[in-house]
């Protein structure tokens, strides 16, 4: 792969030999080289949002899977291909710079890491293999109609009744819920309480009776996000990870883990490399565009080596800001970028497609406002 920024492959940073790292390398290489057919280069580069489509998905899943990769982060004992940091981000890099399509599985990205480290040993044993086979898809019910950035004032009931939780109530823009044969939760279990006290966290299968989802269309057509309505679902209350009533601690462990497993430097050379097609394909190029082109790419290249040491927690700061200033670099980074692509190809379908898909970026996941107010607290103003 040219251009990347080299971090040592090797966990914590410490590289045992530089020819370990080198060998990692070459390999990732020669597999993305042999592997990667012509179709799914395609299907990579015409991906707009967090997921290539479900059959190049399915494809390139597999392929990954025979290799032993499909869970860069997961321990071997659990099938997981049982890289460090700097590898899985020189091996999302790779994938990046040859096309290859985004698979984005909330199963193996976020629950799974969740239940690999809390989970129980029949959870593991339940959850795990189907996550890896990609039998089961899981997506993530924590926003409600009025719970969003203020997550901790949501309402969805979970009475208890013998051995089972009774949910009632909604969530709202829940990513690939219709896809999904599984969704984590978060429920109020004690009616009395309010803010991050007397909740639930809990594994759901989406199709027990009394779950209805309902499609939500955006403003350029594409159906990506989901209300889910939940009348009296009985579900086992033993499918909860932490305590009963401590639901909010779990959630929290479980961003937590979301935001060390993501590497983002691969997303936006994605979007950098659309943006020099999109220029290149105007023939003789503007050159005002030429150097907006120029100054993105140096941002890229900025915002990697910043994302390389905070992989290798070579940052300085605690886990929480440092995710908050990676979410927001690399979102606008993101947006300035598709702008870029709209004013070289106006009419192009991709440009309006990706344009419209990073406009959300700065929203889910929390929203800029939100990371902003963190790194205020973190630097210590009121
Ligand atoms: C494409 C997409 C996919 C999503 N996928 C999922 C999913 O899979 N699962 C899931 O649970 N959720 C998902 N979400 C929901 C997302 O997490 C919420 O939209 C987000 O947290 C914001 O909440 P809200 O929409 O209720 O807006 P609000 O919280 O009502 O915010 C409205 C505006 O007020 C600002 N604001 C709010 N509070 C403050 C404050 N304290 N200080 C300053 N400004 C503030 C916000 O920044 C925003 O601009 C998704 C959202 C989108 C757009």
């Amino acid at each position: 792969m040219d251009g990347c920024f080299q971090v040592e492959c090797s966990e914590g940073g410490q590289s045992d030999t530089a020819s370990d790292d080198e060998a990692f390398r070459s390999e990732v290489d020669a597999f993305l080289e042999a592997a990667l057919t012509d179709e799914l280069r395609e299907a990579g580069r015409e991906t707009t949002g967090l997921k290539s489509s479900r059959m190049a998905c399915a494809d390139w899943g597999d392929k990954l899977r025979k290799r032993g990769w499909i869970a860069p982060s997961w321990p071997t004992a659990y099938g997981g291909a049982g890289w460090s940091a700097a590898q899985r981000l020189y091996f999302e890099n790779a994938c990046a710079e040859q096309d290859a399509p985004i698979l984005m599985s909330s199963g193996i990205r976020t629950i799974g890491p969740l239940i690999i480290a809390e989970g129980s040993s029949d959870q593991k044993a339940r959850y795990l293999p189907p996550i890896l086979s990609g039998e089961h898809e899981w997506c993530q019910g924590f926003s409600e109609p009025h719970a969003g950035s203020d997550l901790s004032a949501l309402s969805l009931r979970a009475e208890r009744d013998g051995d089972d939780f009774v949910l009632t109530g909604s969530k709202i823009w829940t990513s690939f819920a219709q896809h999904a044969t599984h969704t984590f939760l978060l429920a109020r279990c004690d009616p009395k309480s309010s803010k991050g006290d007397g909740l639930v966290f809990l594994l759901v299968e989406m199709d027990r009776p009394g779950i209805n989802v309902r499609p939500i269309k955006f403003i350029d057509g594409e159906y990506e996000t989901n209300e889910i309505f939940f009348d009296r679902v009985r579900t086992p209350a033993a499918d909860r990870v932490g305590d009963i009533g401590g639901g909010w601690r779990t959630a929290k462990q479980l961003m937590a883990i979301a935001r060390s497993n993501n590497t983002t430097t691969g997303l936006l050379r994605r979007a950098l490399r659309a943006a020099q097609r999109a220029v290149a394909e105007q023939g003789d190029a503007d050159s005002d565009l030429m150097s907006c082109l120029a100054s993105l790419g140096q941002r890229v290249h900025e915002f990697e080596a910043l994302e390389a040491r905070a992989a290798i927690g070579q940052l300085g700061v605690e886990p929480a800001p440092s995710s908050s200033v990676l979410k927001l670099l690399a979102t606008e980074l993101h947006q300035a970028i598709t702008e870029l692509c709209i004013e070289s190809a106006p009419y192009s379908d991709f440009a309006q497609a990706k344009y419209f898909a990073t406009r959300a970026a700065t929203i889910y996941s929390g929203t800029s406002e939100v990371h902003r107010n963190i790194l205020a607290r973190a630097i210590g103003c009121p």
